[in-house]
């Protein structure tokens, strides 16, 4: 392939040739003529006119071999000229390149940082400013995964939130352990940027550290697969001043976002509190008012929570409260938003949903909270349940968002006078109806006898004690028999019927009760005692003690010998006694709906018949009579 160069020389030589050819002739033809014209012969012998030609045509030659020489150097300082400018322009044209990919990058950095200021002004919530953040970083950093982590005073980083091929994740369905958090605590370690580039798979991680002048810490993880792109090497620094640039930024939305969520969030449960409530109530009021859309309120109400802080401590109170949040939490739809009203009464406002499908998903909560096993720190299982209201907003009646609340705290009332444990709609002026319990009733009933057992064999999470007595392991094993085919078998007769479902609630209590203390004199245990418990109404065994060799507390010598001797009861006579109380409460249930009682003689009826046990028969229990002597009534008046 011919160079730049030889083409230069080879164009030089044409060009002296062809320029030599001519001038050569020229002087030969000067020549000829001078010497052979035969016009004029005076030429021939005249010395001066010969030299004078013969110096003419030389100096021609001569000329004319420099304009060769100039034409073939211009020519090949154009040609090099011509290559500089060409190497120049790729130059350039890379620089520009770059430029552009660096303005490019810029105006990204830009439009996300205008995207997360947008955020921090228009929403309140942490999780949607978050989602937001998310969502820019993604689309900036390119990334497979990224995550954002934040460092408690004990110098933990807690993961918050996480968006993995466009799906945001946060606690609590985000759990610890199901995120990968590789080089995070290197960075929290040295509070600087660390990266990592595996070479073989492309997996690029860089974790940012954080910080506000504030003191809010944390470190944002990005992982990206860089195995298709040859050129990241030299584009990595860039990036990752690009990211941590955005991340600086980012930062302080996190920290006004954290700001925001202190205002308007609950730190016990954390949900929203109540002026946040009053706030978007009325706006959501307004737009229905406007529009005509549904919007539902649903108001929920623990059950006896008095009794469960006297019971078992604030401390566990506190927990079913944030346990019961979370449930809530995690059953509301996007458009459902839960709010904590004030003490242990939480709310969740449906938007763009009619009363009919509010009031199936508050059933679907209540059930959820009647079938959810509660522990407090001492591993004993808690009765917890809760009443809930239900109530649309309807623009013909109501006026503003307290009158919508009214409505639901009027069904709230009625679901607590009606026997707890329930749902019940408003809708109308007057007019309640008590929702059917959905759900597997044998799953509550299942759950009770846990409770009422509470150290019940059941509990198939624990691992078995080992077996030291194996009289103790026999009796046990029976009870667990017998009380599972119990369940099993309530949980037959009641089907769908939610009304038999909370008879037998009573009976299960009860009958559980009864048998867990038979276990406990079989195998010469004894039920807990005074000082175990903080305030103690009904007297139950924690889990620790639990363990049937395990050593009786000491106080419990001075209990047991006040306690009768439990008797053997056969399981038949239990069946019996079971049967009998179904029976004897049905009876008593016929007998008001024969009666038409009002709805409020219904509601007192059935209040009577609570779920939980009221002090005066906790001490008796705890004395060891049983039946309660409430059902023994019952028995009584069906005799
Ligand atoms: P019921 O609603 O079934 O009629 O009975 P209740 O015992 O729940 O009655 P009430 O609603 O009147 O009692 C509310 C109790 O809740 C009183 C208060 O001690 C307790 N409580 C309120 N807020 C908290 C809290 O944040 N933590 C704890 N542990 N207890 C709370
Ligand atoms: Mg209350
Ligand atoms: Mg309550």
């Amino acid at each position: 392939m011919p160079t730049h160069n030889n083409v230069t020389w080879h164009s030089t030589y044409l060009l002296g040739v062809a320029l030599l050819l001519p001038i050569g002739t020229i002087v030969l033809v000067t020549y000829f003529f001078a010497r052979m014209n035969p016009f004029a012969p005076e030429i021939h012998s005249d010395p001066w006119a010969f030299s004078i030609i013969a110096v003419a045509g030389g100096l021609s030659a001569l000329m004319a071999t420099l304009l060769a020489l100039f034409a073939s150097a211009t020519y090949r300082a154009r040609v090099r000229f011509e290559n500089e400018y060409r190497q120049l322009q790729r130059f350039l044209n890379e620089d520009v390149a770059k430029e552009r990919t660096r303005l490019m990058r810029n105006l990204d950095l830009v439009s996300a940082a205008q995207q997360v200021s947008m955020a921090i002004k228009q929403e309140v919530d942490f999780e949607r400013i978050l989602s937001v953040v998310l969502e820019q970083l993604e689309h900036f950093a390119h990334s497979d995964s990224i995550a954002v982590f934040t460092i408690d005073e004990n110098g933990k980083a807690n993961v918050r939130a996480e968006r993995r091929q466009g799906v945001d994740r946060f606690p609590p369905i985000l759990v610890e352990g199901a995120i990968e958090c590789s080089l995070v605590d290197d960075a929290v370690r040295i509070g600087r940027q660390v990266r990592e580039l595996n070479e073989k798979t492309g997996e690029f991680v860089l974790a940012v550290y954080f910080s506000t002048p504030d003191g809010v810490r944390g470190v944002v993880r990005i992982a990206r697969n860089v195995a298709d792109e040859p050129d990241f090497q030299d584009e990595m620094p860039a990036y990752e001043q690009a990211m941590a640039q955005l991340v600086r930024m980012v930062s302080l939305g996190l920290k006004t976002a954290s700001m925001w969520d202190r205002a308007i969030k609950d730190e016990k449960t954390g949900l929203y509190n109540a002026n946040h409530y009053q706030d978007q109530m009325k706006r959501q009021v307004a737009i229905a008012q406007r529009t005509g859309a549904p919007l539902s309120l649903i108001m929920l109400d623990v059950d006896k929570f008095k009794h469960i802080n006297d019971t078992y401590g604030h401390l566990a109170g506190d927990t079913v409260l944030a346990e019961i949040s979370n449930i809530l939490k995690r059953e509301a739809r996007e458009s459902d938003t839960p709010y904590r009203y004030g003490g242990e009464e939480l709310c969740i406002v449906c938007c763009g949903t009619t009363e009919e499908d509010a009031a199936k998903a508050a059933e679907r909560m209540r059930h959820k909270i009647a079938c959810t096993e509660f522990y407090d720190d001492r591993g004993r299982l808690l009765p917890i349940s809760a009443s809930i209201g239900v109530a649309e907003f309807d623009p013909a009646r109501m006026k503003s968002e307290k009158d919508l609340k009214e409505a639901c705290d009027r069904a709230l009332y009625v679901a607590k006078e009606g026997g707890r444990n329930l749902v019940v709609v408003c809708e109308g002026e007057e007019k309640f109806t008590k929702l059917e319990r959905s759900g597997d009733p044998g799953q509550e009933i299942k759950r009770r006898l846990g409770l009422a057992g509470d150290n019940s064999p059941l509990d198939g999470d624990n691992d078995p004690a080992p077996i030291t007595d194996v009289k103790a392991a026999s009796a046990r094993a029976q009870l667990g028999e017998s009380i599972d085919k119990l369940a099993t078998g309530l949980a037959d007769v009641v089907g769908a019927d939610s009304r038999r479902a909370r008879v037998v609630d009573t009976v299960v209590r009860e009958a559980t009760e009864f048998l867990t203390r038979n276990l406990s004199a079989r195998l010469g245990g004894s039920l807990p005692t005074e000082e175990a418990r903080p305030k103690p109404k009904r007297k139950r065994r924690s889990k620790k003690a639990e363990s049937a060799d395990a050593p009786a507390p000491e106080s419990d010598a001075e209990v047991k010998p006040k306690r009768k001797p439990a008797r053997r009861k056969s399981k038949k006579k239990l069946q019996e006694e079971a049967e009998a109380a179904i029976k004897a409460l049905q009876a008593e249930e016929d007998a008001a709906l024969k009666a038409d009682l009002s709805a409020e003689a219904l509601a007192k009826a059935e209040s009577d018949r609570l779920d939980y046990l009221t002090d005066e028969e906790g001490e008796q229990l705890a004395k060891g009579d049983a039946p309660s002597k409430r059902l023994r009534k019952a028995v009584r008046k069906s005799a």
